[in-house]
């Protein structure tokens, strides 16, 4: 007999876990299917042969840390386990500015409204910012480079979700070593320890001081009865009855097992691009769900990321220690000839290369990307040590919501379909190229000199961690696949509520807004 539940939820990112924490504490029966693994401490990936890659056709193989996606314009990296996104990310949780909703949502989205969901989502993961006696030496650069160019007044620290001990400081005897870490529970009972500045963040945490997931949302959906269920994934939802039954596919000692449940309803949280291809599938090859609006994999975004290495010769900047993200610059007023950007700062773990060698190495534009990235480095950097020198500027901006995901002929499988993301670069040029300038600037008066790689210079083609867009919110099905609440148009109590619902880029890390948006759905479901 197949089980029933109140609400399934797919995907345990940001918009999952939210659904299954607020469903749970209503009383509901919810179950959370999550395609990754449930990740202890000790298994996170560190060396050349651990499992870092995350294999959509071979789940029951490669279930790793980072589902890397290459299409022909762009890359698209993401997480994958309990926990989703939360995992790797950068533990930046800040707020969209008001700007951002001035266009492209239904009328009912605003910052007003959102602003009380991402006060509660801040709550939940204890956000606070980067304590002034820890400042890192890439903080401090980017201090000065703001100084230097008048726009001191555009600098500030960032809301993290991590967990910092106030008497912990670079000073201290071996300071990025765990044992300064000092161990808490957290709120939810769930055991925690403070940072030591490992600088590990994406590629998780070795003291538990990030508040992830699975230590806040998922731990308060659990302790209220839901059940997770890890290496579970999701193949196809089709309606049944008053509700819906999930099949998926269970990750079984290496093989793929095929079952399914039922529910009244259904809470799709799978990622920008997971969700919309499931979505894609149901209606255009298993035909389940032949009324989703012909918009759907239309108005995809990159939210404008990139990434510029810069050597600053004179300076030590150790990319490799302290949390990866602690401040921006922010231009997102569009006072840099209309183009609104936001400035971070991005470091790097040791242990990068071991990452970046196993999951690029395996396709031809992945390796080109790689070397093309290590070769400019390397020629600029001259012989000097890459680990005190280096300062990746990062940052994101406006680009355009020009994306397409379709599903196309499987070349290897007759009877196969791929996921296809069309991204012209054309619309997003000017956005990606003033951050990319602004970079330049910010290395020059810090004694610095950027280094734009050539996949750019050449190719224009981007890496993104922040996918945004595909199952866009609208008003109705001719210009969206969901509505405000994130239900699906034409499938009552399906639901969307992950990245792939917010219809335009946002210029700033998106996953409080994603949350934001989950906390108000689900508040509004009967
Ligand atoms: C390296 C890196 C750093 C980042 N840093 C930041 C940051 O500092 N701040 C920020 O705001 N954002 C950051 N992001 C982006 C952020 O992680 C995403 O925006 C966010 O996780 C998206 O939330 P989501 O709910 O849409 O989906 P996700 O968090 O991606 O969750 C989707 C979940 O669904 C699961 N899933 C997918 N398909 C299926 C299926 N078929 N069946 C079952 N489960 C499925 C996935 O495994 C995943 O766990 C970063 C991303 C990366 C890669
Ligand atoms: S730098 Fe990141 S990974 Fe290292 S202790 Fe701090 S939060 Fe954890």
């Amino acid at each position: 007999m197949v089980r029933r539940y109140d609400a399934v939820v797919v995907g345990s990112g940001f918009g999952g876990s939210v659904a299954a924490c607020r469903l749970a504490e209503r009383g509901l029966r919810v179950l959370v299917l999550e395609r990754g693994r449930r990740w202890r401490t000790e298994e996170f990936p560190r060396e050349a042969a651990d499992a870092w890659l995350y294999q959509v056709d071979r789940p029951e193989i490669h279930n790793g840390w980072i589902d890397f996606r290459i299409f022909r314009n762009v890359a698209v990296v993401q997480g994958a386990g309990v926990g989703g996104g939360s995992l790797i990310y950068a533990n930046v949780f800040v707020p969209a500015e008001p700007v951002a909703f001035e266009s492209g949502w239904p009328p009912e989205i605003s910052y007003s409204e959102l602003a009380p969901h991402y006060e509660r989502c801040g709550t939940m993961l204890d956000v606070t910012e980067l304590p002034d006696g820890q400042l890192t030496a890439r903080y401090q650069l980017m201090r000065d480079a703001a100084k230097a160019i008048g726009a001191s007044e555009r600098l500030r620290k960032l809301p993290l979700a991590i967990s910092f001990d106030r008497d912990w400081s670079y000073e201290l005897p071996a300071a990025t070593d765990p044992t300064n870490s000092t161990p808490f529970h957290n709120k939810f009972g769930r055991l925690q320890g403070t940072c030591v500045h490992c600088g590990n963040c994406d590629l998780g945490c070795p003291v538990r001081a990030r508040n992830t997931l699975d230590l806040n949302y998922l731990a308060q959906a659990e302790d209220h009865g839901a059940e997770i269920r890890a290496l579970h994934f999701v193949t196809g939802i089709v309606p049944d009855g008053s509700g819906y039954r999930v099949h998926y596919d269970r990750v079984d000692n290496g093989r793929r097992v095929g079952e399914s449940v039922a529910a009244e309803r259904v809470v799709l949280a799978a990622g920008a691009l997971n969700s919309t291809e499931l979505l894609l599938r149901c209606r255009d090859v298993q035909k389940s769900l032949p009324l989703v609006s012909q918009t759907l994999g239309r108005g995809w975004c990159a939210n404008g990321d990139f990434l510029t290495p810069a050597i600053t010769p004179d300076r030590t900047i150790s990319p490799t220690r302290g949390p990866t993200i602690t401040a921006a610059i922010d231009y997102l007023d569009g006072s840099d000839g209309g183009h609104r950007y936001f400035v971070e700062d991005g470091g790097f773990p040791d242990v990068i290369g071991n990452a970046l060698r196993s999951v690029l190495g395996r396709s031809l534009i992945g390796k080109q990307l790689f070397r093309g990235y290590q070769s400019a480095i390397e020629l600029a950097l001259a012989g000097r040590d890459p680990s005190q020198c280096l300062m990746p500027w990062f940052g994101q901006g406006v680009d355009a919501s020009n994306g397409v995901m379709t599903l196309e002929p499987d070349v290897l499988d007759p009877d196969g379909w791929d996921l296809d993301l069309d991204w012209e670069p054309g619309p997003s040029q000017g956005v990606i190229q003033a951050l990319i300038d602004r970079h330049k600037v910010l290395a020059a008066a810090t004694g610095g000199s950027a280094v734009v790689p050539l996949s750019w210079t050449l190719l224009k083609y981007i890496v993104t961690p922040h996918p945004l867009g595909g199952c866009n919110m609208g008003t109705d099905p001719t210009n969206g696949v969901v509505d405000h609440r994130g239900e699906v148009f034409g499938y009552p109590n399906l639901y969307v509520l992950d990245g792939s619902i917010v219809p335009r880029a946002l210029g700033i890390n998106p996953s409080r807004t994603i949350a934001a948006l989950a906390e108000r759905a689900v508040s509004l479901m009967q």
